[in-house]
């Protein structure tokens, strides 16, 4: 038999472990949210079970105390009906934190709480029934058939919360799985063993102590916060909004995008993370909880909006479009924010978290707009339309390669560039200005490069572009392919298998790539080179690139930007541009390419200024392949008169 202390150890432990929780739980100031307040209330309903437990271990221990039999009596209705409301309130908490509690219909709310009632009704009606418990003369504790009733209702609750769990499975952390797991696996250690023996009361510590991992792994938020602005982070808005979408939770999303926040941290000396919230925090915060508010980028604020109704949204928009246009006094300065407010709603005008994302990350179109909603965000919605024909375009061969041939200066065929395009058979014909930013987005973009540099090599493996004095395929490469680690290996791997010589195949670059890493670049140029490849720089004069460092790395061409060369024909500042552009590359004794050709009057002024390379739809537009061998089949050397 075990001696009275040993309950009463438990029950002290337990008390311990709660107040401890509790006092945490407030030093963090984790308590203005539904789920903060139901996890605080959880714990004072164990704290009185535990004070409640330490009663009845001493009086049950010594009844002949005075006053005993009352005191215990009471201590048990205590317990009882504060008991009773632990399982329904963790049910409460565990749909909270999944989002999933709003969904809920009032008759839905009503339904789920019927066994609550029951049971509280059971408890307080004891008195009168002796149904769940009764104590004998003797101060003896006898359990009755409603007790089991108790325990039938609090294993509904739980059952109810695990299947919250498993359906809101992925918009919860795995973290704060696990800790509801193993809060779990507590309490049913602790129920079973006071079952089988009711003398050890084990239950309450098993709580306390599954409670204390839910404490420390979901209600601690470090990982969802940004910095110290109080508001939450990139992850915790994919969490949330993904929640939302899982549970059709409507959300309406004000956007706030800063387009000049750099300058802003420059002016004030506060680092571009924090400088948003710095300056928007205390004006928003009576507008939209903190918990609400969302630093998802340095140049970003989401407000997400649960209950709002439409006129609701149109004052929150009109007061913070009339408050963006006044200055904001912040560190002794005065700035100006240059937004634009968007506003969306899911899931009626954003369908996934990558809709979200695109709207937040992308630039802003540039008509001027200071407020972007309903109709001006069809780009996002077009994006998602894109984003689907993306991935359904290799299953269904949407991918071809067009070629766009290149020209001597003296006219005579040099080579071509590849160029991706798509025949989505709901879309229609897409560019890739259109996809290929998307692709990039969703990672995508590998597998076209690398469809398009096996096409590449299939053609050349043919013989046809030899046969007809091809001397080289251009192929893109985008910023993210060539960043990808054992991207050399990656690259030889698939043009070993194809057999071919390798400087058939000049890769084009573009300064986007050069401004990220020079060195990284660099050495990647130099190991390819050795292995045969030739490079181009393509665009050139279109970035704001180093142009020292440009010139370090070891290219073959320079490709010169269309719009150079078109400028040059618009003003003379255009054309002082172009020439001076054209006569540094060639003191660099560097190749030089220009693209954009559409007249004979521009191959003139390019031969005048003596670049090596053509390429335009005055010879060609890009074409697929068939048209591409049949075009370089007739032509072997174009003679500008015929063209005209
Ligand atoms: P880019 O590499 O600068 O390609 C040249 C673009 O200029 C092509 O547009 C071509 O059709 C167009 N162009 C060529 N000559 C003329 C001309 O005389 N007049 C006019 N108005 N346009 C001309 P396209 O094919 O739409 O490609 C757009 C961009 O998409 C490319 O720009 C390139 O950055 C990207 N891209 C295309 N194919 C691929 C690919 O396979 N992989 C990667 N990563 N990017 C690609
Ligand atoms: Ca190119
Ligand atoms: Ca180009």
């Amino acid at each position: 038999m075990l001696d009275f202390s040993f309950n009463l150890g438990l029950a002290i432990s337990s008390l311990m472990i709660c107040l401890v929780n509790l006092i945490y739980t407030l030093i963090q100031g984790r308590s203005d949210k539904a789920q903060n307040k139901v996890f605080i209330v959880m714990l004072f309903i164990l704290i009185s079970n535990s004070i409640t437990g330490i009663i009845s271990a001493v009086y049950g221990f010594y009844p002949d105390l005075a006053g005993a039999g009352d005191i215990l009596r009471i201590d048990k209705y205590v317990y009882f009906i504060t008991h009773t409301a632990l399982c329904p309130m963790f049910f409460y908490y565990i749909s909270s934190i999944s989002f999933v509690s709003t969904r809920f219909s009032k008759m839905r709310n009503a339904v789920v709480f019927i066994p609550f009632f029951v049971t509280e009704l059971l408890v307080i009606t004891n008195m009168f029934t002796h149904w769940v418990w009764n104590v004998d003369r003797n101060l003896v504790f006898h359990r009755e058939w409603g007790e089991m009733l108790i325990y039938l209702a609090a294993l509904f609750y739980y059952a109810a919360s695990f299947v919250v769990l498993i359906s809101s499975w992925k918009v919860i952390t795995s973290k704060r799985r696990l800790a509801i797991i193993f809060f779990f696996v507590f309490v049913i250690i602790g129920v079973a063993i006071q079952l089988v023996n009711k003398d050890i009361k084990s239950e309450i510590i098993s709580e306390a102590l599954g409670f204390t991992g839910v404490m420390m792994l979901v209600e601690n938020e470090d990982d969802r916060m940004a910095g110290t602005s109080g508001f939450y982070n990139r992850a915790a808005l994919t969490m949330d909004m993904n929640a939302c979408l899982v549970h059709n939770r409507h959300v309406d999303i004000v956007v706030i995008r800063v387009l000049n926040h750099e300058i802003i941290s420059r002016i004030t000396g506060v680092d571009e993370a924090s400088v948003l919230p710095g300056i928007l925090s205390d004006y928003l915060k009576p507008m939209v909880k903190r918990y609400n508010t969302y630093v998802p980028t340095n140049d970003s604020i989401v407000m997400a909006f649960y209950h709002s109704q439409h006129e609701n949204m149109d004052n929150i928009v009109r007061e913070l479009y009339n408050r963006m246009d006044k200055p904001w006094d912040y560190k002794d300065n005065k700035v100006y924010l240059d937004t634009v407010i968007m506003v969306a709603n899911i899931p009626k005008s954003i369908t996934s978290v990558s809709e979200l994302f695109y709207m937040i990350d992308k630039p802003v179109p540039a008509n001027n707009k200071k407020i972007l909603r309903g109709n001006d965000l069809d780009y996002v919605v077009k994006r998602q339309a894109i984003e689907s024909a993306l991935s359904r375009g290799f299953a269904e061969g949407s991918y071809e390669v067009y070629y766009q041939p290149t020209y001597h200066i003296d006219k005579k065929l040099h080579g071509a560039e590849a160029l991706i395009r798509m025949h989505d058979k709901e879309m229609g014909n897409l560019y890739p200005d259109e996809f290929i930013p998307v692709a990039e987005q969703n990672g995508l973009i590998d597998d076209i490069d690398d469809f398009v540099l096996e096409e590449v090599c299939k053609f050349i493996k043919s013989g046809v572009p030899k046969q007809h004095g091809i001397d080289n395929i251009n192929v893109n490469l985008s910023v993210l392919q060539v960043m990808r680690p054992k991207f050399i290996d990656h690259i030889n791997e698939i043009v070993d298998k194809y057999d071919i010589d390798k400087k058939f195949i000049n890769f084009e670059i573009t300064e986007s790539i050069a401004a990220t890493d020079y060195d990284m670049l660099s050495n990647i140029i130099i190991l390819l080179k050795k292995e045969g490849f030739l490079f181009s720089m393509d665009d050139y004069g279109t970035g704001y690139s180093n142009v020292s460092a440009v010139f370090s790395l070891n290219l073959d061409v320079i490709k010169i930007d269309k719009s150079l060369l078109w400028g040059a024909e618009k003003s003379e500042s255009g054309m002082i541009i172009l020439e001076n552009t054209i006569r540094m590359i060639r003191q660099m004794n560097k190749k030089i390419l220009v693209e954009g050709v559409e007249t004979a009057a521009q191959i003139k002024l390019l031969e005048k200024l003596g670049v090596d390379y053509l390429q335009g739809y005055f010879f060609s537009k890009p074409i697929p392949k068939d048209d591409f061998v049949a075009l370089i089949s007739r032509q072997k050397k174009v003679d500008l008169n015929s063209l005209r």
